[in-house]
């Protein structure tokens, strides 16, 4: 399993993240974008703490990532090297979400999301 050291902004203490401590939420943003929004809460102080966004753009570009994905499977099944020009496509993919989703956290860091589910409203923070 993938584990994440992290150190809490608030106290301070650290602790491991992993998929079974780590959740997804879908909200409302203030301009009325629907996004999953991950985050972890700090098992000492509760302090929760926003790490990743995906909209729809984000969303459109990891599923275009796993399809190339699956092409340079195919080859390693086969024992093979992908060609270059697969390799080069996934890493450009991947540089665009990380990139993009950097933008939404720093565009969206500090104002007002609606929960979708509860209806609550979450002064999003992201930790950055
Ligand atoms: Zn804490």
């Amino acid at each position: 399993m993938l584990e994440v050291k992290a150190i809490c902004e608030d106290c301070k203490e650290k602790f491991k993240v992993n998929s079974e401590t780590i959740s997804k939420t879908t909200f409302k943003t203030n301009d009325g974008k629907i996004v999953d929004v991950v985050h972890y809460e700090c098992p000492k102080c509760g302090r929760v703490h926003y790490v990743q966004i995906d909209d729809e753009n984000t969303k459109r570009l990891l599923e275009n990532s796993k399809v190339v994905m699956k092409q340079a499977m195919v080859y390693y099944f086969r024992k093979q090297t992908p060609p270059k020009k697969i390799k080069t496509k996934l890493e450009k993919i991947k540089k665009k979400i990380s990139s993009a989703r950097l933008q939404l956290m720093k565009d969206y860091n500090n104002t007002v999301f609606v929960d979708l589910q509860s209806k609550e409203e979450v002064n999003m923070h992201f930790s950055l």
